[in-house]
C-alpha cells in the first residue's frame, strides 16, 4: 500500500529539483495531523473540491451569462480546463502536479457573478471600504468564508496553495488570521504554470465559444496568423469534415501548439538560467514559464482580435453592462436595510463592516442566484 510518506519519498525521485516537494511545504496556519494516504497538496485539492464556492462555479460565467446557452463555458468548466492544461505542463516539466491541480481548481473561487463586470461594480462600491479584487477574495473565501471545521474558519490550506491563489495581489483588508506573505521574489514554478494555463484556456475557449455563438466572425479571424495557419493545416488534412469539426480541431491543435511551444521554451530557460532549486526560481526577476518570443507575438495578435471582436461586441457589452448595473442596485438594496440579508449572512454583521458583509454575499452568488434576488426585490409579483 502506498502511504503519504512513500509518496513524499517518491517525489524526491521523480520530481525535478526545482519543483515544490510536498514534504517541504510551509504548512498550514492551524496545526493538523497530516493524512495517512494523501500529501498536503492532494488534501488541499480535495478540500477545494468539497467547498461551497467550488460548487457555485457551475453557475458563474465569464463572457456569456448563464441563460445564453447550456454549452458555453462556465467558471467550473473553465477551471477544469485550466487544471487539465496545468497538469500536462507540470507533468512534462516534472513539477508537482498535485500542487498545480489544487491551485488550478481554486484559482477562480474569488470571482463574482457575471465575470469582470460584477467585479468592477463591487470594486467601485467598495473603494472607500477596502476595495474588491478577485484574487484577494479567493484567499478570503478559503481562509475565512468557507465554514466547515469546528476549530477554525476557512479550509486551512497550505501556504503554497494560498500563495497560488493570491498570486501577487496585495492583500488588503484581510480577515484577522491571514498570514502575511513575506516571501520575496518570483512565484513558484507551479504557480506560474497555473497562471499561464489559465491564459491558454480562456483565450482558446473564448475563441471557441465566440465562434459557436457567431459573435466572432470566422472570416475576420482568418486575418490572424496563428489561427490561419492551424486552420489551413486542418483544412488540408480533412477537407470534407463539417465546419464545426474543423473549428474544434483547430482549437484543439491551437492549444497543443501553444503548450508545446511553452514546454520547449521553458526547458531551455531552465537550463539557461541554471535553475536548480525553488530558491533559484524565487530570485529570478522574470518568469521562467513562458512562450517563445515568436509565439508571444502571435498570441498578442489573437488577444487583440478577441478584445475587439468578442469582448467589445455590442451584445457582450450589453450583457456586462446590465450585470454591472444590477449588481450595484442589489448592493444598494441590502445596504439600505441589512435586515433583508438571510440570517446566515446577518451573522457576519456582528464582526464585519456591513459593506464587507454585503460584498462577500454578492461576490459569493452565482449568476442565477443574483438574477433571482434581483427579481425578488424588483418584480412586484415575485415571492420574496
Ligand atoms: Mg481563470
Amino acid at each position: 500500500m502506498l502511504k503519504r510518506k512513500e509518496i513524499e519519498k517518491n517525489e524526491e525521485r521523480y520530481l525535478a529539483s526545482y519543483a515544490m516537494h510536498s514534504a517541504q511545504t510551509g504548512g498550514r496556519a492551524y496545526k493538523e495531523k497530516e493524512h495517512d494516504y494523501r500529501t498536503v497538496y492532494q488534501r488541499d485539492r480535495d478540500r477545494v473540491i468539497y467547498s461551497t464556492a467550488f460548487r457555485r462555479l457551475e453557475y458563474k460565467t465569464q463572457v456569456f451569462v448563464n441563460h445564453e446557452g447550456d454549452h458555453y463555458r462556465t467558471r467550473l468548466t473553465h477551471t477544469l480546463e485550466v487544471a487539465q492544461i496545468g497538469r500536462t505542463i507540470a507533468r512534462a516539466l516534472r513539477l508537482n502536479e498535485d500542487l498545480v491541480e489544487a491551485i488550478a481548481l481554486a484559482h477562480d473561487l474569488g470571482h463574482t457573478p457575471f465575470g469582470h463586470s460584477g467585479e468592477k461594480a463591487l470594486h467601485e462600491i467598495m473603494k472607500d471600504h477596502g476595495g474588491f479584487e478577485h484574487n484577494s477574495q479567493g484567499l478570503r473565501v478559503v481562509d475565512y468564508l468557507e465554514e466547515r471545521y469546528p476549530n477554525f474558519q476557512g479550509l486551512n490550506l497550505s501556504f503554497e496553495v494560498r500563495e497560488g491563489i493570491i498570486k501577487h495581489a496585495t492583500p488588503y483588508d484581510m480577515p484577522r488570521r491571514v498570514i502575511a506573505f513575506e516571501r520575496e521574489g518570483s512565484p513558484l514554478l507551479e504557480i506560474q504554470v497555473v497562471d499561464i494555463a489559465d491564459e491558454i484556456a480562456y483565450d482558446n475557449h473564448d475563441l471557441d465559444d465566440g465562434l459557436a455563438s457567431e459573435l466572432v466572425n470566422e472570416k475576420a479571424l482568418s486575418r490572424i496568423g496563428l489561427w490561419r495557419d492551424v486552420y489551413k493545416d486542418v483544412q488540408k488534412r480533412w477537407p470534407s469534415a463539417r465546419d464545426g469539426v474543423k473549428r474544434r480541431q483547430t482549437i484543439r491543435n491551437l492549444i497543443n501548439l501553444q503548450v508545446s511551444d511553452l514546454l520547449k521554451e521553458t526547458e531551455s530557460r531552465i537550463k539557461k538560467f541554471h535553475i536548480k532549486g525553488s530558491e533559484d526560481v524565487r530570485r529570478m526577476p522574470e518568469k521562467i514559464i513562458t512562450f517563445s518570443p515568436g509565439m508571444r507575438e502571435r498570441r498578442k495578435a489573437l488577444k487583440e482580435f478577441l478584445l475587439k471582436e468578442l469582448y467589445n461586441h455590442y451584445r457582450v457589452v450589453r450583457m456586462s453592462n446590465k450585470a454591472y448595473r444590477f449588481v450595484q442596485e442589489l448592493f444598494k438594496v441590502y445596504l439600505d436595510k441589512p435586515m433583508q440579508l438571510p440570517p446566515a449572512t446577518q451573522f457576519y454583521l456582528k464582526k464585519d463592516d456591513p459593506y464587507r458583509v454585503i460584498c462577500d454575499y454578492i461576490a459569493g452568488m452565482t449568476d442565477r442566484y443574483a438574477l433571482d434576488e434581483y427579481k425578488k426585490f424588483f418584480a412586484p409579483y415575485e415571492k420574496v
